[in-house]
């Protein structure tokens, strides 16, 4: 005998049950945001320790200035949709000369794009 398959049962929740799922929402989308404010924390504090490491004083080409300042590590896609290594921007503090280091070679990120 085919019988027809019972159609799936409409689930209601109570009040109780839809604040206890939005807290828990909440609550995952804060360890989200904590875990990427953290990863965010190391690339940029391993960014400076390589550029310590490897650029030491190092003076802005087109200003002498010895200021840098480094941001979290980016991806450009070009056009034909080939994505380049990620690359971590660092910019004179002086005349915002901008410059591009990659972030794997730099040891921020692993080969496949993901954190070390
Ligand atoms: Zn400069």
């Amino acid at each position: 005998m085919i019988r027809k398959a019972s159609p799936s049962p409409n689930v209601e929740l109570d009040d109780e049950q839809r604040s206890l799922l939005a807290a828990i929402g909440e609550k995952l989308q804060k360890e989200l945001q904590e875990e990427s404010e953290k990863r965010e924390q190391q690339h940029l504090e391993g960014a400076i320790r390589w550029l310590q490491d490897k650029w030491g004083d190092q003076a802005c080409p087109y200003c002498q200035h010895v200021e840098w300042q480094v941001g979290t590590p980016l991806e450009i896609s070009a056009l034909n949709g080939e994505v380049m290594s990620p690359a971590f921007p660092v910019m004179c503090g002086n005349c915002g000369h901008t410059t591009f280091v990659n972030a794997i070679r730099a040891g921020l990120l692993a080969e496949d794009g993901n954190d070390e």
